[in-house]
């Protein structure tokens, strides 16, 4: 059984305030737990959840009435009645999908956020075929998985959106830099073509949301995700929120100037943190120190960490960028926590060192704790996961 708390009430209360909200927090508390330490009888969660009985019996029978969850196997105790566990209802997923500029990871979770199949489709050259081909691999996937039933899709994108505008206007309210193609329309024609619900969030935002969600953090501190990928994006949780700032734009450190002499940023300014501290930057690093063209950013990983000098010297000028930037957030924010999630972290024991000693090479007044996203790699197709759930639950 795993100790994972279950999100906090603070988290919850991100919906405005409503007489249904005390029933709503005791469902979501009652769901993760279940989530967390299943096989679970009724009695533990009681014990666990800190409800009175009659308030779990109830909760649990609505969650298995509207299939949520499931029983299980019958528990054994010396003597009475023999308990029977219940589990997430493992026929239902969520179709999660990654979007980066040049290619978009589709994958079906479980409620739990297990992922059972995943798939990388890249997105052709001309940006008006982009979306269409977004739509036939989600239909394939379906297709594919039949068996299963969706609650829908989440889609992290690397952008951020005006909340206001989500529903109805999203292509004219979107700020995606690194992205050439139309990415707004691309909620409203997956949920025209599949009939499925689709959850969208920038990438930082629903990893911030995803570490409360799944228990990684406890919610009660505040807490900043690092997205470093194409570009770099931060999701910021604090006091028990996602901050969203005016136009939902809050966030956008990617393009705080580090320096004014620096390379053209696809934002239109010059020198932006992402311009020296992204995988694209790390990239650039080992074409100007090896003279040739940088293989893929994964590659460039496994070349450093087989102690190939070249790849090592440009992850080490990227880490010290991003413990630079760091250093910034971290006297911006004050957050107790920074989780970098991206494609560097299956690699922390050798970027981690690096990243850290140069965010603590100038003064910090509080020094924040900083890890890797628990998942690794996996981190921003969970938090699809996380989106959808956190509106379907509630
Ligand atoms: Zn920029």
């Amino acid at each position: 059984m795993s100790g994972t708390p279950a999100p906090p009430l603070s988290f919850i209360n991100k919906v405005s305030a409503s007489n249904k909200i005390p029933r709503q927090i005791n469902r979501n508390l009652i769901f993760n737990q279940i989530r967390t330490r299943q096989p679970i009888s009724r009695a533990d969660l009681a014990r666990v959840s800190g409800l009175q009985r009659s308030t779990v019996s109830l909760i649990v029978e609505e969650l298995l009435a509207e299939r949520w969850i499931v029983e299980g196997s019958v528990g054994r105790l010396p003597r009475g009645r023999r308990p029977t566990f219940l589990n997430l209802n493992c026929q239902r997923g969520v179709l999660a999908l990654d979007i980066h500029p040049s290619q978009t990871t589709l994958a079906v979770l479980d409620l739990s956020g297990k992922t059972l199949s995943q798939n990388v489709i890249a997105l052709p050259e001309d940006p008006n075929k982009v979306v269409a081909a977004i739509v036939d691999a989600i239909q394939a996937m379906i297709a594919a998985n039949s068996d299963r039933s969706f609650d829908g899709i989440g889609m992290s994108l690397p952008g951020r959106f005006d909340l206001e505008f989500k529903k109805s206007n999203l292509d004219k309210s979107i700020f995606a830099p690194n992205i050439s193609w139309p990415i707004g329309i691309v909620k409203s024609r997956v949920e025209r073509a599949t009939g499925l619900r689709v959850v969208v969030d920038n990438v930082a935002n629903a990893c911030a949301l995803s570490e409360v969600w799944f228990g990684d953090t406890d919610g009660m501190h505040d807490l900043v995700v690092v997205n470093v990928s194409e570009g770099i994006g931060t999701g910021i949780f604090a006091n028990g929120r996602i901050v969203r700032g005016e136009g939902g734009l809050a966030g956008e450190f990617g393009h705080v100037q580090v320096d004014p002499n620096g390379l053209q940023c696809s934002c239109g300014s010059r020198g932006c943190w992402e311009t020296v501290a992204s995988n694209r930057a790390g990239m650039r690093y080992y074409s100007e120190i090896a003279k040739k063209p940088s293989p893929a950013f994964e590659n460039l990983l496994k070349l450093a960490a087989g102690g190939d000098p070249a790849s090592k010297e440009s992850i080490n000028r990227m880490c010290i960028a991003l413990g630079r930037g760091l250093h910034m957030i971290a006297t911006a924010l004050a957050p107790t926590e920074i989780v970098v999630v991206g494609d560097i972290t299956p690699l922390w024991n050798l970027v981690g060192p690096l990243i850290e000693a140069e965010m603590l090479r100038n003064p910090l007044v509080r020094v924040p704790r900083i890890r890797p996203a628990h998942d690794g790699d996996k981190a921003r197709l969970r938090s699809a996961v996380a989106l959808v759930m956190n509106e379907n639950l509630l």
